[in-house]
């Protein structure tokens, strides 16, 4: 970041200079307004530090002048004065970002800090921006200014095309002008866009409409339809830019709050071991198939499986190497099994298999299947066997707990049978 120093002082200047390079500033000086106006010619820079009394009196004519030109409108001014009594509001209404007092170091220091974060989080900006608006000229002037700020921009002239093109691309923003080429405008096409968001179930994404209209019935229109900003044509580059960027941070927060939310959400249902469901996840889905096959009556079995012999292999081996076994048990199981069923670790050894439309004989079926597929395997050259309980959901079952115990019980049959075996309550 640079900074220009306006001032005829140069004890001043030097004072300044040395505050603001302590603070990662690069500083250039000029004593008066010639000075001052060459260096803005040549540079670019991101504040402007002005003496309230130049040699040729106060500065307020010359911020004046500087907000008129183009290459310094849109820089922070900060004028310093050594006067504590001041009106301080003739400065601001002619373009001063803020009047400071010469000794008050700790908010020319606080002005600093914000001004920096500001410009860091500027430059971390970038974003995929579909842009709808049916003038190319007015486009090809944006769409190099968004460019430069780092964003990929798809820019389409009517709403319909644009419409098709968001359905299978994500974006962090929606730019669109309000009158369209096509038959639909602006306002429509965010309506469209906030259905297509609802019904994909994603995060919405911003929308920043330019419009032409004065009038507010419009306006509010277009807040109804879904917009979370609008900018009014002629627009202000600059003043665009940081609306796309406020609009921009918004979503990508959003983005990762959703993102971390969801994390939470699995890691809450996985079992930290096997990576496979846990127990409560169980309840909560088992809960949720009962009540839908209450309506379709469609089939809902469940095979519950307890490992034989498993505190033998821990005394054996270890507990560490008794976690291995059940990580791999628990991939067997999962892999023998469709997506849509789930397959979860409900506590040391212990596993079951809630088997989504299917009967006790495929049940039984399939519990075999994994039986003699796990008798098969031979992880980390052990023999690992399990007993199997199955059972199918009946109208007597009055929740899944009652399933469970069902199933559970037909644990403890196979156990008595001599385990490594399938059997039903
Ligand atoms: P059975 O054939 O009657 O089921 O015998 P078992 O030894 O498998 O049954 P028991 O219930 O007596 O012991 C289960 C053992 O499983 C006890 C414990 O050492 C072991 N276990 C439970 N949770 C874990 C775990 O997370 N990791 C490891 N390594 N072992 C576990
Ligand atoms: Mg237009
Ligand atoms: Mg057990
Ligand atoms: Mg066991």
């Amino acid at each position: 970041m640079k900074a220009l120093i306006i001032d005829p002082s140069r004890s001043f200047q030097l004072f300044l200079g040395m505050f603001l390079r302590k603070r990662g500033l690069i500083t250039d000086y000029a004593t008066n307004e010639n000075e001052a106006e060459a260096l803005l010619n040549k540079d670019e820079y991101q504040l402007i530090c002005v003496a309230r009394i130049l040699t040729s009196g106060d500065c307020r004519s010359f911020c004046f002048h500087l907000r008129s030109q183009p290459e310094s409108s849109m820089i922070p001014i900060i004028v310093f004065t050594a006067s504590g009594d001041l009106d301080t509001e003739s400065y601001l209404a002619l373009g001063v970002t803020e009047v400071f007092h010469r000794q008050d170091v700790v908010a020319l220091d606080a002005y600093i800090v914000r001004l920096k974060t500001t410009s860091s989080s500027n430059s971390k900006r970038g974003g995929k921006i579909l842009y709808i608006e049916d003038s190319l000229s007015v486009a090809k002037l944006l769409i190099k200014s968004l460019e430069q700020q780092g964003y990929e921009v798809s820019h389409f002239t009517n709403g319909e095309e644009a419409l098709s093109f968001y359905e299978n691309n994500s974006f962090n923003l929606v730019l669109t002008d309000v009158v369209l080429a096509g038959i639909m405008d602006g306002t429509a096409l965010v309506r469209h866009i906030r259905d297509m968001d609802k019904n994909k179930n994603s995060l919405p994404v911003s929308i920043l409409a330019i419009s032409s209209y004065e009038d507010n019935a419009r306006t509010l229109s277009l807040f109804q339809a879904g917009v979370n900003d609008y900018v009014r044509k002629p627009v202000i580059d600059q003043e665009l830019l940081a609306r796309v960027d406020n609009l921009v941070l918004n979503h990508r927060l959003l983005k990762e709050l959703e993102e971390q939310q969801q994390h939470l959400e699995r890691i809450a249902m996985t079992d930290q071991l096997t990576g496979l469901y846990n127990r409560h996840y169980l309840m909560d889905v088992a809960q949720k198939k009962i009540a839908s096959i209450k309506r379709h009556s469609v089939k809902l079995s469940l095979i519950v499986i307890d490992i034989d012999f498993f505190k033998k292999i821990n005394d054996a081996h270890g507990h560490t190497m008794g976690d291995l076994i059940l990580t791999q048990v628990g991939g067997l199981f999962k892999e023998l099994t469709r997506d849509e069923d789930v397959v979860a670790r409900i506590g040391g050894e212990e596993f079951v298999i809630l088997l989504d439309a299917c009967s006790l004989k495929h049940a039984f079926t399939k519990a075999e299947e994994i039986r003699k597929a796990l008798e098969e395997a031979n992880f980390e050259n052990l023999n690992v066997t399990a007993s199997f309980g199955v059972a199918q959901y009946g109208e007597d079952d009055k929740d899944f707990g009652a399933l469970f115990m069902r199933a559970d019980k037909a644990t403890y049959l196979a156990k008595d049978n001599g385990r490594n075996t399938v059997a039903t309550d």
